[in-house]
């Protein structure tokens, strides 16, 4: 195995949206012995830039489901930006029909100002409706949303209008499941847009080249490591791309059952460290393959 692309939430992250010392040993120890650690994730690069800044560990970033590809030192490789007006019209939708979204540009992730009271609106209502649902998990939700890095709040969409602004992704996120399959319906079977979800309450959008497997195919073509000796670890849809072209596909412990029944081998849950669970048998393999 020369390259291992690994996500990040549900995967790499624990619950505590942190990597464990047991994970951090893991991937420098992969390092070392000269395979190419790959991050690829729906996040924006800003963003694990400050998860991984304590770390001292540098990778390949994949971020924004496959838009952009950063290399270890911080320079964009490459990027595919939604249209512009295709990713204003969208965003142009989500406003009007009332959603807090996200959208992940070069500068910044810019999300209305009046977001967070309508998610506020949405837990009060999800909450009223039903007895069972826990505030507190909604809450949750709604904090690990807000502590990604890079935020800018904006007024008005008029604002990402500008050209030096491009477009990489848009998130849309919401605690009512009708207002997300009404997104689902809105935006699925274009060609002109990649629609995934990466969690319970969101769905996606970034330009039809751009997926995390379109992003692993182009970096494994630019170190000459053919795809069957790469390998995908992930836990959700937006991984889906990516482990059907990997060499090896492994499934976290607490991936969606989608995503386990593509995989070669299920490793354990991220807050089991469950990567480095994954990449010790990968030293096992190696440690036994003949010279
Ligand atoms: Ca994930």
């Amino acid at each position: 195995m020369k390259l291992i692309a690994i996500d990040l939430d549900g995967t790499l992250l624990n619950s505590q949206n942190e990597i464990s010392d047991e994970n951090k040993t893991a991937i420098k120890q992969a390092q070392k012995a000269g395979i190419e650690v790959v991050i690829a994730t729906g996040r924006a690069h800003f963003d694990v830039q400050e998860i991984f800044k304590d770390t001292e560990i540098s990778t390949w970033i994949i971020a924004a489901n496959g838009a952009t590809i950063h290399s270890p030192d911080g320079k964009l490789f490459s990027s595919v930006p939604i249209d512009k007006e295709t990713a204003l019209q969208a965003i142009a939708w989500l406003e009007e029909e009332g959603y807090y979204y996200e959208v992940f540009s070069n500068e910044a992730i810019y999300t209305p100002q009046k977001g967070r009271e309508l998610l506020e609106i949405e837990m009060d209502r999800v909450k009223s409706a039903n007895e069972d649902v826990d505030r507190a998990t909604l809450e949750e939700a709604a904090a690990k949303q807000y502590s990604q890095s890079g935020f800018s709040f904006i007024s008005s969409p008029k604002e990402l209008e500008p050209a030096s602004i491009d477009i990489f992704n848009i998130l849309a996120f919401s605690f009512h499941q009708e207002k997300l399959n009404k997104g689902w319906e809105k935006f699925k079977g274009r060609d002109d847009l990649t629609l995934v979800t990466s969690a319970h309450h969101n769905f996606e959008l970034e330009h039809s080249q751009a997926s995390k497997g379109h992003a692993l195919t182009r970096l494994a073509s630019n170190f000459n490591i053919p795809l069957h000796e790469t390998m995908a670890i992930g836990d959700s849809m937006n991984d889906f791309s990516m482990m059907a072209i990997a060499g090896k596909r492994v499934a976290m412990g607490n991936a969606r059952p989608e995503i386990q029944h593509i995989a070669d081998e299920i490793t354990l849950r991220n807050d089991e460290h469950g990567v480095a669970e994954a990449l010790k048998k990968i030293y096992a393999e190696k440690a036994s393959a003949p010279f």
